[in-house]
């Protein structure tokens, strides 16, 4: 269970971008994460939320509240949750008057408050600021981590010493995840193809997720029933490409530059691209590929005029195996995409609407340009 303690977050001055990060390290351990909150500074919703919390889960990890002003109180309320004292420790309180000697600061009282501990807490160490941690020992083996707000510090502290110790608790079970990147489809088709069946599964789990670059498809699995995760997964796996497997362009985290880069350099390809229209989305998409040996991109013109002359004057001129020439054009709401291929097998063109005009449908354009150098990659 993942809380995460602050006003900011919840008038939504600051992203809540701690839990994401730890949930992400959890279930990459296997760890099921039930629920994710952010609460405001109030210590009767903070102590409420720690106690239901802990009633449900084997590990419940804080974020925020460690600071030294009264209205941190991430600490307070632990403490009442357990109904324990704080107090300070001497160890602690040395460590942090050392650091404010160090930066000669003067030392006020109210920093004593991030030396506190209870009977059952362990400090964690925080190397990069003023509020040590909190490991709390339930007696059923339950814990309680709570660490500071500010990403830079969280991120060795929990690397470091939180995680270690969660494994050595035995920390969740192998998971196993692959994730299949699809283009040309939308998310509720392919969340159609996939069926319910698949998609409500429990073990292994498959869903789908609208990404800036592509509809991305995970499934990921843990042990059971003496199945290990990689067969389990690697059985959604064939169903899921028997579902939507001919839009699959990619896998896990890999980018349309490092798909396409792969191709192009299996086939010994280079090629040179110009752009009509499309603000240069598809040149910032593609980046600098040794593959791509020209980019040019130029104005809007003529919405009818023909894109394959466009695209072998382009390959002639960097010397390129493969002209490629894109046209983004609006059309209403939507942009209407063009696209031509001059390849060694001849002129490939094609045209469709992406979704949403402007800076969006510019966007999309390139990826349609990506996708069908992927598919013309494959097919030759
Ligand atoms: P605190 O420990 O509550 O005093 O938080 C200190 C700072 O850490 C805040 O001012 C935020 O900038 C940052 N912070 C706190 N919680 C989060 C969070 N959940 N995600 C990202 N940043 C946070
Ligand atoms: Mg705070």
């Amino acid at each position: 269970m993942l809380l995460a303690v602050g006003s900011e977050l919840t008038t939504g001055e600051t992203r809540d971008t701690n839990s994401g990060d730890l949930a992400r390290s959890l279930s990459d351990a296997g760890v099921e994460v039930l629920w994710i909150s952010a609460l405001p500074d109030r210590l009767a919703t903070v102590a409420a939320a720690i106690g239901e919390a802990l009633a449900a889960a084997d590990l419940v990890v804080t974020t925020g509240g460690l600071g030294p002003t009264p209205d941190d109180l991430t600490r307070e309320a632990i403490a009442e949750v357990l109904e324990e004292c704080p107090a300070v420790d001497p160890e602690l309180a040395g460590w942090l008057r050392h650091l404010f000697e160090r930066r000669r600061l003067p030392f006020a009282k109210t920093n004593l408050k991030q030396a506190w501990l209870i009977p059952s807490a362990t400090a964690i160490p925080n190397e990069r600021g003023t509020a040590p941690g909190w490991w709390v020992d339930r007696p059923d083996g339950r814990v309680v981590v709570a660490l500071p707000g500010p990403p830079p510090e969280i991120s060795p502290m929990w690397r470091d010493w939180v995680l270690p110790r969660l494994h050595e608790r035995g920390l969740g079970q192998e998971r196993i995840t692959r994730t299949y990147r699809l283009a040309g489809i939308g998310e509720s088709i392919v969340a159609a193809r996939l069926g319910e069946g698949l998609l409500r599964a429990e073990n292994p789990t498959v869903a789908t997720y609208a990404r800036a670059d592509a509809v991305d498809v995970r499934i990921s699995a843990v042990a059971q029933a003496g199945r290990g995760p990689a067969e389990l997964v690697e059985e959604a796996e064939a169903a899921v490409l028997a579902a939507v497997g001919d839009h699959v362009w990619g896998r896990d985290d890999e980018t349309w530059q490092a798909v396409l880069g792969r191709q192009f350099a299996e086939r010994g390809w280079t090629a040179a691209l110009v752009e009509v229209g499309t603000g240069g989305s598809t040149t910032r998409l593609l980046g600098e590929a040794a593959w791509l040996l020209s980019a040019r991109t130029l104005a809007a013109d003529d919405p009818t005029r023909p894109l394959p002359p466009l695209a072998e004057r382009v390959r002639e001129e960097a010397g390129a195996s493969i002209g490629v020439a894109v046209r983004a054009v609006e059309t209403g709401e939507d942009t209407r995409v063009d696209l031509a291929v001059v390849g060694p097998w001849g002129i490939s063109e094609a045209s469709q609407t992406a979704f949403l005009g402007g800076e969006e449908g510019r966007r999309r354009a390139a990826l349609a340009a990506a996708a069908l150098l992927h598919r013309l990659a494959k097919e030759h």
